[in-house]
């Protein structure tokens, strides 16, 4: 069985297809070469489950997405009062790579902008191994898989770096680089050739958002602290010059990148990421968020919308016998959102159920929304194409409307009929 939530990220890219406003990065000359047309979204969940629609394998450069992590890795080396003392925390409302530093501090505003992510990469060299190797090693940790560097794109950027290698020397005046400038300037620009697809870049978000830890392999990649500073860092400062138009709009902490991607973070739940190289006059991914936007009110991810829990939609799973006959019944709970409902889909399509009766109870189900609402009747047809009876339990009537997708009605029991006809 298809999982719906696949499905449904194929409608987001289906949805946005007539989005073609904006135009390639062409400062960085390799990066004009992309195929405009090229697309994709993931979204990985705190339990480590990657969900990926469009070119998924398709591999871009990170580019500045790599800066919270360059950042978080900043502050595990030196810790966060150390690195506060080299790069500030201010939006800056400037573009990314505007020549100038905080005239009171003296110091980058935040590490999102370059100046900042040079610093913050300049700080995570050491003795004996290079900054972008520790790089590459932490993206192959949070991916799980060997993330190497498109030579093309470091080597088109380097040879059009004088920007970077001025801003590079303006921090070296002023005593916050702690390396040399042309070094750091070309470990940067190597760190953000790296080279990843949006599901590489939902896993490390889903790290990000599972406070640190990597959600397959359990490992503590960052500390709780330093993980909550960086999102929130994100969230102020993460999406060029347009973060508050952002932060209202699809309201995650995220980060952009010129190749075109965009990684978002929804705290505790699920790190998502898009992909289309069209760039709108902020540098931000033009197609990719109409993406983020959707699935932010798709999936009530907006962080200021209250009381959408992180806990799972399902509470147990109980047989039972009715009619005579064995019966399975999911006892659901809470707000249905989808990173609520995804346990519920992916058990059932792990581990179908085995009788022909199959409950839904919903008594403690508190309120439905209308992705989750379409996962799970997407789910109800294709059991009841598998030969399943759906019996649904919705006392409270969270789903008036449900339905299968072709249309068919679905048995509605009250809790009395479901007792009455239990043996
Ligand atoms: N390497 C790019 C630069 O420094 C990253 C820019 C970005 O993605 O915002 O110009």
């Amino acid at each position: 069985m298809r999982s719906p939530i696949l499905d449904y990220l194929d409608t987001i890219i289906e949805q946005t297809e007539d989005i073609n406003s904006g135009a390639l990065a062409d400062y960085i000359p390799e990066l004009a070469a992309a195929d405009p047309e090229s697309v994709a979204v993931a979204l990985c969940t705190v339990n480590g489950t990657v969900y990926a629609s469009g070119d998924t394998d398709h591999r871009f450069s990170i580019q500045s997405m790599s800066k919270p992590f360059a950042y978080a890795l900043a502050i595990e080396d030196h810790g966060l009062e150390a690195v506060l003392e080299h790069i500030g925390v201010e939006p800056s409302g400037e573009a990314f790579n505007e020549l100038s530093l905080d005239p009171e501090t003296g110091k980058p505003r935040n590490p999102m902008i370059n100046a900042g992510a040079i610093a913050a990469h300049a700080l995570i060299a050491d003795d004996e191994v290079p900054a972008v190797d520790r790089m590459l090693g932490l993206f192959s940790q949070l991916a799980q898989r060997q993330v190497g560097i498109d030579e093309a794109v470091a080597s088109s950027e380097l040879a059009t770096g004088d920007r970077n290698l001025g801003l590079a020397y303006l921090l070296h005046a002023s005593g916050g680089l702690t390396q040399d400038p042309p070094a750091a300037v070309a470990g940067y620009i190597r760190q953000c050739a790296a080279s990843v697809t949006v599901r590489d870049l939902a896993l490390m978000a889903a790290t990000l958002a599972n406070a640190g830890t990597q959600p397959n392999t359990g490992e503590r990649v960052f500390s709780r602290k330093g993980t909550k500073h960086v999102l929130s860092v994100m969230a102020s400062c993460g999406m060029y010059d347009a973060a508050g138009d952002w932060l209202t709009t699809v309201g995650i902490p995220a980060k952009s990148g010129v190749a075109g991607g965009i990684m978002g973070v929804l705290p505790g739940q699920i790190g998502v990421a898009v992909f289309s190289p069209r760039l709108d006059p902020h540098g931000n991914s033009a197609r990719g968020v109409q993406m983020m936007q959707r699935l932010s009110e798709d999936l009530g991810l907006h962080l200021m919308e209250t009381g959408r829990p992180a806990r799972s939609s399902l509470r147990e799973i109980r047989t039972a016998t009715i009619e005579g006959q064995p019966a399975t019944i999911y006892v659901l709970q809470g707000d249905m959102v989808l990173s609520s409902i995804e346990s519920l889909v992916r058990e059932i399509i792990e581990n179908p159920p085995s009788t022909d009766i199959v409950i839904f109870d919903m008594t403690r189900v508190d309120e439905v929304l209308p992705v989750a609402r379409r996962t799970s009747s997407e789910t109800a047809t294709k059991l009841i194409d598998e030969g399943h009876r759906i019996i649904l339990i919705d006392p409270e009537n969270t789903v008036t409307d449900f339905q299968d997708s072709q249309g068919r009605p679905i048995t509605r029991w009250s809790t009395q009929q479901l007792e009455e006809n239990s043996d």
